[in-house]
């Protein structure tokens, strides 16, 4: 079934993730980064995963190639043209999402549905000031996006509701499950979610407790699966704490949701978790 042709931007954490997920169900995708060895990684991240499938039994040595053809990894955004869906997952600035939401304006048919993976930043903002914002929306994937079944779908202030329920019906296909998400500070999961940061690290900042001693006791007393630490460690030190920037900016300051200097330093001295090889616990 080859109705959505696919395009994502950025090859990331996230990129790569959601690539594999359109590509599992039988969608070209054109894979997109403006940096080489990043696409790299992103190749050798799904031949692994997918000799991973095929080793349990889930998926057959013609299922995996099949899979792996379906994306094509590209390095310049005119590729994207013939796209009808593209999800955007580069870093979490307002600027940058901005100015790749004009030029796909450009590039594209006025029908492509643009839909951002911000984890915040508001959805208006973004469609803001661009030819046709009501083909713009949030689709947000959790990480690692193959592995969490929800996905929110966030309505911009002027999102069409055709592109809502087209966008909605696209999260159905790619087998998640939708939420629908009015387009406030951190969405649902991310405004639930930065409690569970912010004490966290105001808990370590206190010296109350250690980072291994806080997610041990949240794994195992609380019931959770990662405790705040090894999670922000897999999110990405820099993408928790812009995103917790962009929520407390837009809650006009409100301090219950400011943001931790420790998280600040990490991110100034390039400490950003798994990605770097350091953060809260160290993967060298
Ligand atoms: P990341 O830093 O891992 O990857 C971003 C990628 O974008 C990089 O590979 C970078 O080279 C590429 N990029 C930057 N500018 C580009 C450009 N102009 N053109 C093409 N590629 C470009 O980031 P991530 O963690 O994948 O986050 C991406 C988005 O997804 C952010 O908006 C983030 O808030 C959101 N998100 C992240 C998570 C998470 O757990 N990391 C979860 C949900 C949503």
């Amino acid at each position: 079934m080859n109705e959505y042709r696919v395009g994502v931007i950025g090859a990331g954490t996230m990129g790569a993730g959601i690539a594999l997920v359109c590509a599992r169900q039988g969608y070209s995708v054109k894979l997109l980064d403006a940096n080489e060895e990043t696409l790299e990684r992103a190749k050798q991240y799904f031949h692994s995963t997918l000799t991973k499938d095929v080793t349990k039994g889930k998926i057959s040595e013609e299922q995996k190639a099949k899979t792996i053809q379906l994306i094509n990894p590209i390095a310049r955004i005119e590729e994207l043209h013939d796209r009808t869906i593209i999800v955007e997952a580069v870093p979490e600035r307002l600027e940058l999402k901005k100015s790749l939401f004009q030029q796909l304006a450009k590039i594209c048919s006025e029908k492509t549905l643009l839909l951002s993976n911000t984890s915040s930043i508001s959805i208006t903002a973004i469609a803001g000031s661009l030819a046709h914002p009501e083909r713009v929306l949030g689709l947000h994937f959790f990480n690692p996006a193959p592995v969490m079944p929800l996905v929110e779908v966030i309505r911009g202030k002027q999102s069409s509701e055709e592109n809502v329920q087209a966008t909605y019906q696209f999260a159905k296909k790619l087998a998640k499950v939708p939420v629908m998400a009015t387009d406030t500070p951190g969405f649902i999961v991310n405004r639930v979610a930065r409690p569970y940061y912010n004490e966290a690290l105001r808990i370590l900042g206190d010296g109350v407790a250690e980072v291994e001693q806080i997610d041990r006791i949240m794994k195992r007393a609380g019931g959770f699966k990662m405790g705040p630490f090894e999670l922000q460690d897999m999110i990405g030190i820099d993408i928790n704490f812009a995103t917790t920037q962009t929520v407390f900016q837009d809650f006009f300051y409100e301090g219950r949701f400011k943001p931790s200097r420790i998280q600040e330093r990490m991110v100034q001295a390039g400490n950003l978790g798994r990605k770097t090889g350091e953060g809260f616990y160290d993967y060298s």
